[in-house]
């Protein structure tokens, strides 16, 4: 078998009870280099065979997880994050099954939830968003049309912005024409869970600058939205005018 493992955001301990089990057990591990904590690398048997995958292609991946079939071998394949989030995985999937190779994914905690957390703020505030929009401008993948920035920022939600801090200036043009302005808040979280995080908040106004003078060129995502300061309402689930299915009012609606 094939395990896709969420490795997490980059805290060591942040990876699933689930994949750290998988990853004790794997005769092999195929991480992907440039994202993934190495320091996990040394949960593996003394026996394990390790290869980085930013130095191979596609092609040579495939070569290694066929293993998993001809020689019985169980297989960790290592995702940064969630491996659902721009982890290239329906690729190396299809390509399994078209050879008849069996594979599972073992979920992660996506760096959008670590960015969350660093940043001590919940995404869907009530009568603020409820909607959290995860998103990246072009590069050499492109986008689709229907999705460009300034269609997604019409709405106002919750935006979290991949693969985009060497885009700043462009993205904030872009948020622009939607739905925020210059005063709405945004954050950028550099690495976060990891020893080196920074977390830095400003306004949509001085969004690249913030970058330049903290340094900041990869590895980030931009949080937009006024989830980060707004006054909001307070939740339904712990109203005490409101019945759950756990809990009954003690107060009278309304
Ligand atoms: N599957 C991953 C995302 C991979 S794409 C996930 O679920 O998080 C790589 C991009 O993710 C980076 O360019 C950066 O924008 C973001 N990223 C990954 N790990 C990060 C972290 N610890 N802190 C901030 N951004 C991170």
């Amino acid at each position: 078998m094939v395990y896709f493992v969420g490795a997490g955001p980059g805290a060591t301990d942040l990876i699933t009870v689930r994949g750290l089990k998988l990853l004790q057990e794997a005769d092999i591990v195929v991480y992907a280099g440039s994202l993934v904590n190495p320091e996990l690398l040394k949960e593996t048997k003394k026996t394990c065979e390790i290869y980085n995958s930013a130095v191979m292609t596609l092609e040579e991946v495939i070569a290694v997880l066929k293993r998993s079939a001809s020689e019985q071998k169980q297989i960790v394949r290592l995702h940064t994050g969630d491996p659902s989030i721009y982890g290239a995985v329906k690729e190396q999937m299809d390509e399994l099954e078209r050879i008849g190779v069996l594979y599972e994914v073992c979920p992660g905690v996506s760096s959008f939830c670590a960015a969350a957390a660093a940043l001590q703020a919940e995404y869907t505030l009530p009568g603020v968003s409820q909607t959290v929009i995860i998103t990246r401008m072009p590069g050499r993948t492109p986008v689709p049309e229907k999705e460009e920035m300034k269609a997604l920022a019409s709405h106002g939600a919750t935006m979290v912005i991949f693969l985009s801090t060497g885009l700043l200036k462009e993205l904030r043009e872009e948020l622009l024409q939607g739905y925020y302005t210059e005063e709405t808040p945004c954050a950028l979280v550099y690495k976060a869970s990891w020893p080196e995080q920074k977390v830095i908040r400003t306004t949509l106004k001085f969004l690249p600058e913030a970058a330049e003078q903290n340094h900041i060129t990869k590895t980030a995502l931009v949080v937009v939205g006024d989830c980060l300061d707004t006054d909001y309402q307070l939740s339904k689930l712990y109203d005490a005018s409101f019945s759950t299915e756990f809990r009954q009012a003690s107060k009278k609606n309304g």
